[in-house]
């Protein structure tokens, strides 16, 4: 268990350093997971993403982790019942990391009502990478309870779900913004995670930069 641990640990404190260095995060915001050994991990609550120790990383078993509205570890942070929305409905399609970050610019853009298509509202990418991407741009979700509820956990996984839909045969990814909160990304592994959650972010400082 140990070495499975100090694994996912130094997975995490690379990913954590690099959100850190991005400016994703700041101060203790922001999350990890990720789904391996038969197991999901997660950052503790509270965990510096950019300075994490071992003791940092905490996990409990798949099955029991990927019950829908269910946070199996109460040690792990505040938004594991979201993680575990998504994993329970979207660990099928391919999502077996998230990351969750603080981006300044995407919350500053999810102040701003954007347009929405059939009852979805997406922020426009603006650059070829994310437009790449996320061709019909982002999903921005408004809920009441911004911070590990239930009815964010809820919205987060039927919008992954919606979006491997679309994406169906070339792409095991999704994104969301959180109105006034941040952004979570889930992709295969950790890194590729990270990568959708960094596009999101840049495009998103392209745009508000681009507004002012
Ligand atoms: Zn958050």
């Amino acid at each position: 268990m140990r070495r499975k641990q100090q694994f996912v640990w130094r997975e995490f404190r690379r990913i954590g350093k690099l959100l850190s260095v991005d400016g994703q995060i700041a101060g203790g915001s922001g999350n990890m997971s990720m789904c391996k050994f038969g197991r999901v991990w997660y950052t503790k609550s509270g965990a510096l993403l950019g300075d994490l120790k071992f003791y940092d990383i905490v996990s409990c078993k798949l099955e029991k982790a990927f019950t829908f509205e269910n946070v199996c570890n109460k040690r792990a942070t505040r938004e594991s019942i979201v993680h575990n929305a998504v994993y329970a409905h979207c660990f099928g399609g391919g999502i077996k990391a998230i990351v969750h970050t603080h981006a300044s610019e995407a919350v500053a853009l999810s102040f701003q009502r954007h347009e929405a298509k059939g009852g979805v509202e997406r922020l426009k990418l603006v650059d070829a990478e994310g437009v790449y991407l996320f061709p019909e741009g982002v999903e921005i979700i408004r809920v009441k309870e911004k911070i590990g509820s239930k009815d964010l956990a809820r919205a987060v996984a039927r919008a992954f779900e919606r979006q491997l839909k679309e994406y169906e045969n070339y792409a095991s990814f999704a994104a969301v913004i959180v109105a006034e909160h941040g952004v979570f990304a889930g992709a295969k592994n950790l890194e590729e995670a990270y990568i959708v959650a960094s596009t999101v972010y840049k495009s998103a400082k392209l745009i508000f930069n681009g507004l002012k």
